[in-house]
């Protein structure tokens, strides 16, 4: 079986990395979506409020499996047996920090390959950051993310 790690922070989950996971899907038998526990990022939300909200995004896909990690993405990778990365590439400026991660995985882990998918055009200008700015400011996100993200930013900046 053909196994994928999906990682990120997916604060929130958008229509960019669901379009990534399902094209993912033609490539691999499953993917794991992985969400990093400690970024040096400040969250909006909570690791378990991420998770409920992939796994209500995906409930309709049997091969997606939700899960969480801590520390080197390489040791979670060898943890879950599997050899392949997937990341998603926007614009040009994803590429550079995609490289520097990628290529420090390499020299960590020889056996493991990072596999990108470029984005889908109509989905380039996604970007989690741009959710919840435009979701703080009161605007009307819901061709961006599902529904049910949509309601939990708005519940989120309503607190
Ligand atoms: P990270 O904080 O690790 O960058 P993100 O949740 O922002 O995590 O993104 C996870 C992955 O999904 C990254 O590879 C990112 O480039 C990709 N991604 C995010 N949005 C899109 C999009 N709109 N189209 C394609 N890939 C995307």
């Amino acid at each position: 079986m053909k196994v994928a790690i999906y990682p990120g922070s997916f604060d929130p989950i958008t229509y960019g990395h669901l379009d990534i996971i399902h094209r993912g899907l033609k490539v691999f038998d499953k993917i794991i979506v992985a969400v990093l526990v400690n970024s040096s990022k400040t969250p909006l939300f909570s690791i378990e409020e991420r998770k409920k909200m992939i796994r209500e995004a995906t409930k309709d896909i049997q091969q997606v499996e939700v899960d969480s990690f801590n520390g080197l993405l390489i040791d979670y990778v060898h943890r879950r047996k599997a050899n392949v990365i997937l990341r998603g590439l926007r614009a040009i400026s994803d590429f550079e920090y995609e490289l520097k991660i990628a290529s420090t995985n390499r020299i960590l882990s020889e056996e493991v390959e990072t596999l990108f998918l470029m984005t889908n055009h109509k989905h380039s200008f996604i970007s989690s950051a741009n959710v919840k700015e435009m979701a703080q400011y009161g605007a009307d996100v819901r061709e961006l993310v599902p529904e049910h993200v949509a309601r939990a930013l708005q519940k989120k900046f309503s607190e």
